[in-house]
């Protein structure tokens, strides 16, 4: 009731979200940093630290924007790859990663992984494309416009779909679920990133201060966008807490689900399979 973003009818919400990522796509990493304190590097580590994810795993980055989880996870699934080569190749101290290369040829890998990112605005596709450019990440990775309530995607793909500081932003929630169950292969799992519920009070005070003060200033000041920032904060305290949705994953068919908070419950990571 803040800002009153709640009144939006369903129709009108779509267009809404539309239009602020499309205002903040050029300036979306820098007021991720600035409004976080550099905290959303952490909890984003942390997905993939709980993904755990293997080489040949394929995700499905869904509302990945400039695609901060997919580059995590290419980066994760290197490293894992490079760790079982000395693991197999035995003498793990003596080899250099020059004599593994050679040995293990990256065309050799019996499954590549890769990862598609998939997100409804063009514009943030933009920016992630030129930071994967700039990164001079060339294979693995690719970019797809796409809605999370009708996902361009056949049935049974994905080992593993994240959906990161997104679905919030759905307007059919359940769809989005459906949708990611769908998509998934049969054992894979769904991963999703949001804000959710603080539970500690004083903590909770303190959040609620710096969300409806701090990050509409920050908004105007970084992006000139304070419109965008407002919608933010809203979209935070209208998402259900962290029990009601996992009932909702679990109402869209995942199994074993279960949450874990970070921060204090500022942001929680859901987690459920298909079996
Ligand atoms: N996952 C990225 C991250 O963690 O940095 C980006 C998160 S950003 C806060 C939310 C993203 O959701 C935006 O890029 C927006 O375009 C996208 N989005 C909003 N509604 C969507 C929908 N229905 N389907 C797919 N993406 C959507």
């Amino acid at each position: 009731t803040h800002f009153g973003f709640e009144t939006v009818p369903e129709a009108e919400k779509a267009k809404r979200v539309y239009k602020v990522f499309e205002n903040v796509a050029e300036k979306y990493d820098i007021m991720n940093d600035a409004m976080s304190l550099g905290i959303h590097r952490l909890w984003k580590d942390m997905l993939l630290h709980v993904m755990h994810p293997q080489p040949g795993a394929r995700l499905l980055d869904v509302a990945g924007g400039t695609g901060d989880i997919s580059f995590r996870f290419l980066d994760y699934v290197y490293h894992q790859q490079e760790r079982q080569k000395r693991r197999a190749l035995g003498s793990s101290q003596t080899l250099s990663w020059q004599d593994i290369s050679e040995k293990y040829p990256a065309e050799d890998a019996p499954h590549e992984s890769n990862s598609v990112v998939c997100d409804i605005n063009k514009e943030m596709l933009k920016v992630g494309k030129q930071r994967a450019d700039s990164m001079g990440i060339t294979s693995g990775l690719s970019w797809v416009v796409g809605d999370a309530e009708e996902l361009p995607f056949d049935d049974d793909q994905f080992d593993i779909y994240t959906i990161a500081f997104g679905i919030r932003n759905v307007t059919h929630i359940d769809q989005a679920l459906q949708e990611a169950f769908r998509v998934l292969k049969p054992g894979g799992r769904f991963m999703c990133l949001e804000f959710s519920k603080v539970t500690n009070p004083v903590l909770a005070r303190l959040y609620d201060a710096y969300s409806f003060q701090v990050i509409p200033v920050l908004g105007e000041v970084i992006a000139g966008d304070w419109k965008s920032y407002q919608y933010l904060v809203e979209s935070i305290r209208n998402f259900p807490d962290q029990e009601e949705f996992k009932g909702m994953i679990e109402d869209a068919g995942f199994c074993s689900v279960q949450y874990f908070n970070f921060t204090g419950g500022v942001v929680a990571l859901h987690s459920g399979f298909k079996l």
